[in-house]
């Protein structure tokens, strides 16, 4: 078989045929030069409908990057004819083997867009020996295609979820369905306007599907979830609890820090993961140290015991047991006469039945470990994000199980 026959067959063309294949050496490419088959019918460009007749003129030569033959780079060029259509006047006809605007062929597309769900999008340029603007244009085509594409489950329990981009100056909020593991939805910010968007595109009838919701105890988060999900159970996130937790401990730890001095101050050095870590995750030498430490008659101690002892609470099945040892704590708390604590059992108190719902319903964002993960490894590519559309196109991309064009 020809090469030119071969390519024709590979890229499916219809209307259309290979006429030539240059090498060019220089670039180290294969240019494969297209024309119009014959007096075949073209379509428009625009409502794909078959065109009636073309029109003299043509638009300027163009190319388009396929998948790479061995070494060489392949290069499609043509000259796309203008077509009038009967519905749209005249329009530049439609071509087989690429989408409106994309540089690369369908092929190199799908091929891009598979590696991408794998690799930061630096990786997959040099890879293919594009630019990040090609990859950017790809991975956007195919989220788009696939949001319009996606079959719709309907969403029982949503997690609710922020990310940061650049060091807390702009989030996102991002929506998880957590019976399925994945992305559903992902807006800028974390305000009101985000979530009223939010609620705006899942519409009445599929928010009736909802009846559990896992956040974070941000006042914006809860207020639209009462106002858009009545009937929904809230449940404070584990995860975001025992951050809190250990940002109670961390504040004692600091504050006791600074008022040790001498032989004190030597031993407390460096132990800040003994006070932060599980103790069953802790080596016999570390829980050593740790005992050690626990002597001390200081805050911290007392901090490190207020924080095991609400540990605890996490393995209540009986929601009347769960309370009784929450009221607890939070008296132990409010009495402890440190700041961050009373602080804490105050925060705790406001959202008592969100937190007591934890012994009901067992859900937490922190299931979606892995999911979590990967939105985060995808802001650490996020280095160089042009724009917040592009790193919420990729969350999507990877995250979401969107099926691919
Ligand atoms: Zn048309």
């Amino acid at each position: 078989m020809r090469m030119e026959t071969f390519i024709r067959k590979a890229l499916g063309l219809k209307a259309h045929t290979v006429v030539k294949v240059e090498e060019d050496d220089a670039a180290g490419e294969l240019i494969v030069r297209v024309e119009r088959l014959g007096y075949r019918r073209l379509r428009c460009g625009e409502c794909g409908l078959e065109a009636p007749a073309v029109a003299p003129t043509r638009r300027p030569e163009r190319r388009w990057r396929d998948l790479a033959m061995r070494e060489h780079l392949v290069q499609l060029a043509y000259a796309p004819y203008r077509v009038w259509c009967r519905r749209c006047g005249l329009r530049v006809e439609r071509l087989p083997w690429a989408d409106k605007w994309q540089r690369v062929t369908h092929a190199l597309a799908r091929a891009v867009a598979q590696l991408a769900r794998e690799l930061n999008w630096a990786a997959v340029a040099a890879h293919f020996r594009l630019n990040w603007k090609t990859i950017a244009a790809v991975v956007e085509g195919a989220v788009l295609w696939g949001l319009a594409h996606r079959r719709w489950d309907p969403l029982h329990v949503v997690g609710i979820d922020e990310v940061s981009r650049r060091k807390g100056h702009q989030y996102l909020t991002i929506v998880y369905d957590l019976a399925r593991g994945r992305v559903v939805w992902v807006g800028r910010d974390r305000t009101s306007a985000t979530m009223t968007r939010f609620f705006a595109w899942l519409g009445p009838h599929r928010a009736r599907a909802v009846h559990t919701v896992c956040c974070d105890m941000w006042a914006v988060y809860i207020d639209a979830v009462q106002t858009h999900l009545p009937t929904a159970t809230i449940v404070f996130d584990r995860f975001h609890l025992s951050q809190y937790l250990s940002r109670a401990v961390d504040d004692v730890r600091r504050q006791t820090w600074r008022r040790l001095a001498g032989r004190d101050k030597v031993e407390f050095k460096r132990t800040r993961f003994l006070w932060l870590a599980n103790p069953e995750n802790l080596a016999r030498a570390e829980r050593t140290r740790l005992s050690g430490l626990l002597r001390l008659n200081n805050p911290i101690v007392k901090a490190y015991l207020l924080k095991e002892d609400l540990r605890r609470f996490w393995t209540y099945r009986s929601t009347a047991w769960a309370a009784g040892h929450l009221r607890q704590w939070l008296w132990r708390a409010s009495h402890s006469r440190l700041e961050p604590f009373t602080k804490l059992a105050q925060l705790l108190r406001t959202h008592r039945d969100g937190v007591l719902a934890w012994t009901r319903i067992r859900v937490t964002n922190g299931a979606l470990e892995g999911m979590n993960n990967k939105v985060k490894v995808i802001s650490h590519r996020a280095y160089g994000y042009r724009t917040p559309w592009a790193y919420i196109a990729n969350i999507y991309h990877c995250c979401a199980g969107l099926p691919l064009p």
